[in-house]
């Protein structure tokens, strides 16, 4: 296939025929050679498409895939910014409260006058700052000496773990604790603590801001997770302080083996990774990140379910689309090679047909034109073949003779031997008469019955009676007994007429063939086995 070699390697229009083949049908191995380079590049075009198009939807669907993850990191990634963020900025500001109340009261104390001052002046730091719940100072033995909710609320707080914490340890950093129900209002609260010192160091009490877990319940309500997110924050020690979906039962419990701790530990500050919930069990795509100033971490995790899906829709939708512009492709190309194949096969029918026309056709010819027994011309040729040479003649001012043979007491011949004999015989004197008119332009016919006819182009009569002689003694010399001949053997009479190239324009075709008739009547009256020439007034 040259057309095709210099794109395709050699074995490549093989395989494709071959794929083409197991997809559109195997009779198309049947096709004639002149026709598999066309099929082989249009499965090769159409191969080419499927591919392209194949290859274009996954990658399509795989992009969009990545696109998908990318959105939902930088989602989950701003959340836990903004959360970070609104912890940081709701403790900070505990924390700068706390601040403030520990220096006043380690400057002026708690009890008497300055507790009434300090419980006014945090009643009103509290209606400054409404994610605080409520602001306390507690003495050493972790009596109420000041409160937000005012002076006469009392209360004994020395059982609280903050407490404990702070009485042992003489640490003056603020302590964020696990939320607790409030004592005075029931409300989910976030203990923010720090220690009270005496001048001289002695553990003098604690003062405690405590945030409302409802406002970052809100905040967090807030925010659009899908439909199984999650957000929380908890202590670096992997204590929880909050978690949506909001649940009790899990408000300080530790997550520090869970898997986002686990990752914390491993990779530092913040980070966003694919993780398994312990809680839940659930795959989602994890935010954390640990707070500027404080040892908590907060993290924003959407669903692998919730981000993947949209995708999977689309990706359905793209790889379906993509099935059935595959599939409608290869119909259209099993139509297409049927076609082919039909037509091929159309085609070569036709071939064969019209071969075996033209074989027939030549047959008859042949069969029109000879003689069937002998193989000479038979009698419709010679008809033309003397009009033919006649013209000629005419034309070109030549001479023209005819013999008319006839053989001997042939019936006799046929009753004494046989007709399968005679058809021997007369197969014998067409081959002796045919082989005696030598000339290329002689045309030996089989007149009818056992009479020859032989056509003289260019002869005058002078020749055609050597011809004739030359017949008459090859039939003899044949030597076919005939019994019944006095001869002994097989003769032949024969009459000779000629046009010559003067009268050329007054001898017909009718007139010539009475001549050598009327001169072959005379060869069989004269005796027979002998030649007479037509004279004017001989017949
Ligand atoms: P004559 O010498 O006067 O020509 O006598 P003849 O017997 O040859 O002439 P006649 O016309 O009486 O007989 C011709 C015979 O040739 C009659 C026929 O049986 C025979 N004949 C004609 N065609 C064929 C043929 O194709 N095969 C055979 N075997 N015999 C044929
Ligand atoms: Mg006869
Ligand atoms: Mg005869």
């Amino acid at each position: 296939m040259p057309r095709l070699a210099w794109f395709l390697p050699p074995i490549l229009p093989d395989i494709l025929m071959q794929g083409a083949t197991y997809i559109a049908d195997p009779s198309l191995q049947s096709l004639r050679d002149k026709k598999r380079p066309l099929v082989a590049l249009m499965a090769s075009v159409m191969v080419v498409i499927c591919l392209a198009l194949g290859g274009a939807s996954v990658w399509l669907v795989w992009s969009s895939h990545e696109m998908r993850l990318r959105e939902a990191r930088v989602s989950t990634q701003n959340m836990a910014l903004t959360l970070a963020s609104q912890a940081n900025t709701a403790i900070k500001i505990a924390d700068v409260i706390l601040d403030d109340i520990v220096e006043r009261t380690e400057r002026e104390g708690s009890t008497g006058l300055a507790g009434e001052r300090l419980s006014i002046y945090l009643a009103r730091q509290i209606r400054k700052v409404p994610a605080i719940h409520g602001l306390f100072v507690y003495d050493a033995q972790g009596v109420w000496n000041a409160t937000s909710l005012g002076r006469q609320q009392k209360g004994n707080n020395a059982d609280r773990d903050y407490f404990i914490f702070h009485k042992n340890n003489k640490q003056n950093t603020t302590l964020i604790s696990a939320p607790v129900r409030s004592r005075s209002t029931g409300h989910w609260i976030i203990p923010v603590s720090r220690r009270l010192e005496y001048s001289d160091g002695t553990f003098a009490g604690v003062a405690l801001a405590t945030l409302r877990l409802d406002s970052f319940e809100r905040f967090y309500n807030s925010l659009d997770l899908g439909n199984t997110g999650t957000v929380f924050f908890a202590l670096e020690n992997g204590t929880l302080l909050y978690r949506r979906p909001f649940q009790e039962k899990l408000i300080g419990t530790n997550l520090s083996s869970g898997a986002v701790f686990t990752s914390y530990h491993k990779t530092g500050r913040a980070s966003t990774e694919m993780l398994v919930a312990t809680v839940d069990g659930i795959e989602r795509l994890y935010t954390y990140r640990r707070l500027d100033d404080f040892p908590v971490l907060v993290a924003a995790a959407r669903s692998k379910q919730d981000i993947y899906a949209p995708w999977k829709i689309f990706s359905t939708q793209i790889l379906l689309g993509a099935l059935l512009s595959i599939a409608a492709l290869i119909w259209f190309f099993r139509k297409l090679m049927r076609q082919i194949i039909i037509r091929d096969h159309v085609e070569t029918e036709l071939r064969t047909a019209s071969l075996e026309l033209e074989k027939a056709n030549a047959e008859l010819k042949t069969i029109a034109l000879k003689d069937g027994l002998t193989g000479l011309a038979n009698r419709r040729s010679f008809d033309s073949a003397l009009d033919y040479e006649l013209k000629r003649a005419r034309r070109g001012h030549q001479a023209v003779s005819l013999l008319m043979l006839d053989v001997d007491f042939f019936k006799k011949f046929n009753d004494a031997y046989g007709h399968v004999a005679g058809d021997d015989c007369l197969r014998a004197v067409a081959g002796a008469i045919a082989g005696s008119a030598v000339r290329a332009a002689d045309t030996v016919a089989r007149y009818g019955g056992e009479e020859f006819a032989v056509i003289l182009p260019n002869t005058d009569s002078a020749g055609a009676l050597t011809v004739a002689e030359a017949i008459r003694t090859a039939v003899m010399a044949l030597g076919i007994a005939h019994a019944a001949n006095p001869a002994g053997t097989v003769t032949v009479s024969i009459g000779a007429a000629t046009a010559s190239a003067q009268d050329h324009g007054a001898a017909d075709k009718p007139g010539l063939l009475h001549h050598a008739d009327a001169a072959l009547y005379q060869s069989k009256n004269d005796g027979r086995n002998r030649v007479s020439a037509w004279r004017d007034g001989a017949s």
